[in-house]
Parts: C-alpha cells; sequence; structure tokens
C-alpha cells in the first residue's frame, strides 16, 4: 500500500538519509538493508533494518529534524512524502494504529536520551528560562537545560547577555534564539500553524484540550470553517495524564499523547485548523461576529465562539514555590520525570484520581512514593480500583496531611514540612490539588459563577443547554459550571456544541425550515 504511495528508492552505505536541522523528512519503510539513527554528537540511538521504518512525531507536528539518520548495510525503501503520509493515516486505520503509536513511544524514549533537541542555556533564577523549559516539557519536545553554575561556558554567554535575551536557546542544526515568547520557540522549529493577522471563521474553538478538539472534529466535519486556538500545547489536562483507563473503546487504557495525536490527526482530516500557542485575551461580542484578541496582536472575528479553556493546576499556598517549578516540583508526570525520580524520595500531593496515577505511574519508574491528603479517608475522593494500584506498587499514603514550607537549595528540594510540624525528606514533589477555571481574561462578557466557572443554559438565561449569557457564545468541557470533570463528558459536550452553533448560525425560518 506504501509502494502505491510512495517511491521506491536505494542508497549506499555512508549516505544520510536526513540529518539534525533540515525542515522535513519523507517516511521511510525499509525493504532490505539497515540504516542507524544518531545524535548530534554522532551516538547511536538505534538501528533499523528490513520491514523497520523511520520516523517520529515530527512527520506530523512538521518540527524541523533533530537526529541524523546514516545507512550501514545497502538499501532499498519507500519514501513517503509528508503530506502523502498524513493522508494515508486518516484513510488506513491499521497503518494509522501502527504509527501513531510507534511515533509517541519513540518521541517518549527520545525525551529520555540526553543532548538532543533544543539546548536552553539560562538561569534557574530566570523566569523566562522557567517558562520555556515548562513550554518544552508540555510539548514533549527533547531538549537539554544548561544552567552557568553547571558549565564555564555557558556562564560566560549569560552574563554577556542582557536579562530580555535570557534564555539562549540553540536550535538543532544551528541558529539561536534570545529570550524567545513561545511562540517564537515553535515558529523557528516549524512546529504550529502561523495565523494571519485577522482571521474570519464560522467556528472559533478556544482551547485544545478534549471539549476543544471534540467541537473541531464534529464542527469541521459538519461543515463549519473551524479554527482551534490553544494558548500552549494541544490535548489540555488530559494529554498530560500517563494513562486514561476510562475512556469508551480502549480497554487498556490510552495515554493522553496518544489520544491528543489521535484527535488532531482526525481534526486536521476533515479540515479544522489548530494553531498554538495563541492565547485568548479578550472577547468583544457583536451581532454578526464577535471578536476574540489574542496575545500577541491577532484578531479572530468568528460567527459562534465556543470556549473550552478548561481550568488550570492549582499551586500550593508557601513561599518561593516558584524556585523550585520546574526543577523539583511538577504538576505532571510523564517519562522524564519517572526517570528523573527513580529510586529517589518522591511526594505526590492530592486525593484524587490524576494523584493516584501520578503516584502509580512513578513508583513503577522506581521511585519511593509517599501520597499525601487532606482528608481522612482516601475513598471519599478516590477510585477504588486506583486505592487498590497504590497498595500494589507500594505507594505509602498518608491523611490528613498538608505542605506548609518547601526547603532545599537552588531549586533543588530536601524537605518539606508538613502544617503539623513533621518534615519529611522528598527530591521530588508532584502536585495534584484541584483546578481552577481559565476564565478571568473574559471579564463580565459571559456571566460566571462564585468560582470562576461559566453558565450555561437555564443558569444563564440561554436557550440552549451550552450557550452562555451571550448568544453565539457556548462553553463546553471543565470550564462549564457544573460539568462533569472526565474526559468523556469534556468531548461529549464539544460534539452537542456544534448541534447549538449549527442553530445559532442557521435559524429556523417562522414556517419550521432552517433558513
Ligand atoms: C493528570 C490528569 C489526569 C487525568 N486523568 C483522567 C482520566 O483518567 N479520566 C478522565 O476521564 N479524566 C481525567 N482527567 C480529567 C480530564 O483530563 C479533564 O476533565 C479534561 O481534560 C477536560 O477537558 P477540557 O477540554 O474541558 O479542558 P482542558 O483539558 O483543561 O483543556 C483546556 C485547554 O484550553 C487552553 N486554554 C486555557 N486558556 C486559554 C486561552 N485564554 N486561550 C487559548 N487557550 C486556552 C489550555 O491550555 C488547555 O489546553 C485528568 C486530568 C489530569 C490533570
Amino acid at each position: 500500500m506504501l509502494a502505491e504511495h510512495g517511491e521506491e528508492r536505494t542508497a549506499e552505505v555512508g549516505e544520510t538519509l536526513f540529518q539534525i536541522g533540515d525542515e522535513s523528512y519523507p517516511f521511510m519503510a525499509i525493504i532490505e538493508g539497515e540504516v542507524t539513527v544518531l545524535d548530534g554528537a554522532g551516538r547511536e540511538i538505534v538501528r533499523h533494518g528490513a520491514s523497520g521504518f523511520l520516523g517520529e512525531m515530527n512527520l506530523l507536528t512538521g518540527q524541523t529534524v533533530f537526529l541524523t539518520a546514516v545507512v550501514t548495510q545497502p538499501m532499498r525503501y519507500i519514501a513517503v512524502d509528508r503530506g502523502v503520509l498524513r493522508r494515508l493515516l486518516f484513510e488506513d486505520g491499521s497503518l494509522s494504529d501502527l504509527l501513531l503509536t510507534a511515533f509517541v513511544e519513540r518521541r517518549e524514549l527520545l525525551q529520555q536520551w540526553d543532548g538532543i533537541g533544543v539546548e536552553i542555556i539560562g538561569p534557574l533564577e530566570s523566569s523566562d528560562t522557567r517558562r520555556l523549559l515548562d513550554f518544552a516539557r508540555r510539548l514533549r519536545l527533547p531538549y537539554t537545560w544548561i544552567t552557568p553554575e553547571e558549565s564555564r561556558e555557558a556562564a560566560v554567554l549569560i552574563e554577556q547577555l542582557d536579562t530580555a535575551d535570557i534564555p539562549l536557546v540553540r536550535l538543532p542544526g544551528g541558529g539561536e534564539l534570545r529570550g524567545p515568547t513561545n511562540g517564537e520557540l515553535s515558529r523557528a522549529l516549524g512546529i504550529g500553524l502561523e495565523l494571519a493577522q485577522r482571521e474570519e471563521v464560522d467556528l472559533l474553538v478556544i482551547g485544545g484540550g478534549p471539549a476543544g478538539l471534540g467541537a473541531a472534529v464534529y464542527g469541521a466535519s459538519e461543515g463549519l470553517d473551524t479554527l482551534v486556538i490553544e494558548s500552549s500545547v494541544v490535548g489540555g489536562q488530559a494529554g498530560s495524564s500517563r494513562r486514561i483507563e476510562n475512556y469508551l473503546g480502549f480497554p487498556a487504557g490510552i495515554s493522553g499523547t496518544e489520544l491528543t495525536s489521535r484527535a488532531v490527526t482526525q481534526a486536521r482530516k476533515f479540515g479544522a485548523r489548530t494553531a498554538t500557542p495563541y492565547r485568548a485575551r479578550a472577547l468583544e461580542p457583536d451581532g454578526e461576529r464577535h471578536l476574540v484578541k489574542l496575545e500577541g496582536g491577532n484578531e479572530v472575528a468568528a460567527r459562534a465562539v465556543v470556549l473550552a479553556t478548561g481550568a488550570e493546576y492549582r499551586r500550593l499556598p508557601v513561599e518561593d514555590l516558584d524556585r523550585y517549578e520546574g526543577v523539583s516540583v511538577f504538576y505532571a508526570a510523564g517519562p522524564p520525570e519517572a526517570q528523573l525520580c527513580g529510586a529517589q524520595r518522591v511526594g505526590v500531593i492530592g486525593g484524587g484520581n490524576s494523584a493516584a496515577q501520578a503516584a502509580v505511574w512513578l513508583a513503577r519508574g522506581g521511585a519511593l512514593v509517599t501520597l499525601l491528603h487532606r482528608r481522612g479517608d482516601l475513598r471519599e475522593t478516590m477510585s477504588s480500583y486506583l486505592i487498590d494500584e497504590l497498595e500494589r506498587y507500594g505507594v505509602a499514603v498518608r491523611d490528613r496531611s498538608e505542605v506548609s514550607g518547601l526547603h532545599g537549595e537552588e531549586g533543588r528540594l530536601e524537605t518539606v514540612t508538613l502544617t503539623d510540624g513533621t518534615k519529611l525528606p522528598f527530591s521530588f514533589l508532584f502536585l495534584f490539588l484541584g483546578a481552577v477555571p481559565c476564565t478571568d481574561w473574559l471579564g463580565d462578557v459571559v456571566a460566571r459563577d462564585a468560582d470562576g466557572f461559566i453558565l450555561t443554559g437555564a443558569d444563564a438565561g440561554a436557550d440552549g443547554l451550552l450557550e452562555t449569557s451571550m448568544p453565539g457564545v457556548y462553553a463546553a468541557g471543565d470550564v462549564r459550571a457544573g460539568s462533569i470533570k472526565r474526559c468523556a463528558t469534556a468531548v461529549g459536550e464539544g460534539a452537542t456544541v456544534v448541534r447549538f452553533v449549527h442553530e445559532h448560525l442557521t435559524p429556523v425560518a417562522p414556517h419550521g425550515k432552517r433558513r
């Protein structure tokens, strides 16, 4: 099947098939021969032979190449252009299953390999350095962080730079950026769609989590010109989940990364556009088209707007938390964190299912994990199957425990103090303290409840179930007051909201037919 859509090629020993810094490369399925994949220092990461294939997530995201592939035995292979491959993934379920799973797993392994991807050079004290590290982590970008303390060369470089130019970012294959925004880094790496200064669409979806992607798939598949904007990385909270066990149709569970890759591929298949990172800053309602202003100055005029901005993790109310964040305090536990925490004492704070999933994941990676929560009994807040898993993987549980202080040097945690004065020797802390809605930017434009969640339906004085107090503006997923905070319900609301959008855009004529 690949041969029908690609081109058969040969390559001699020593030939380079792609190298670090290339803008793109085709997908390559090997018929015979062998190829080695190398990092920037020339170290071998893997060899692929007959029936294997070359490629990873950047074939889908557009990210520039950060590895080199050199032929080690004469090769015959099929090269399939990246655009054609994407189309095949829409059309062939089994190929799509095989490749998406392999690409996601390869990216996870590469994230654990030192010395590949971008180099971020900056000190811990620099908030822009910490911002970029957080962004790279969320983007699942392989990166190396170099601090002035650990490298003489970095110390000299940083000393010569103005604060606004920190961090210094070195791109794979050459080129550097000084103090880039998240958007500038994305563009430099070829990731994500760049918006025109002003866009006009039928449906603007704000937020690229499960609800937003659900709305995008249904909106675009039902013929609406649909744009999704996402302030950081598509996937939302679900994207940071190690394994979603209760999502219908995936009896063995599915990782947040894979669910997101599949959803984005599906949204693209129907023609929805997804632009990142673009943060909505203001919503100015208007009869015909609502105007949404984005950080950075872009504007989108949309006939209907779906607010799917979800919620953000709550932070711990302790001093100096930001000095530890991203170094030894985290809000998600993925492969790089599991590797970092192997054989270390780790605290996971929170009594919900997401805390349990992280604790189990870290314990399976070899960490000595204690889960701390406020209440007297975990069963009040956690699913029983996860309580069993905690026991199975040797996670210690401390009831009625709240952290009041963090202690350590240079962002590296050594101990935490609890409100009762107990000191616990943790090197890493993971926080799962629930979430607050991302709605501050909306001001009074739509009605919200006392906690900031968006009111819809009768509570907002609106006709439609998911319509806000502003006609033509809808809310779906965790951001909506009264929503069930689950992946499946967020996707379901995203799908449902499109029905109301259609009703808004095609009002019923007096004789009962849609105009
Ligand atoms: C670690 C973890 C594990 C979980 N595990 C499970 C599970 O196993 N099963 C389950 O059912 N649920 C699980 N959940 C809950 C589930 O992920 C959420 O209910 C779901 O993601 C909500 O989807 P959403 O699209 O409404 O919001 P979100 O997922 O919060 O997505 C909202 C998106 O909007 C973006 N955004 C915010 N503000 C702006 C703005 N101004 N402009 C542009 N974009 C913006 C955010 O960056 C984010 O990407 C888990 C959650 C977490 C954190």
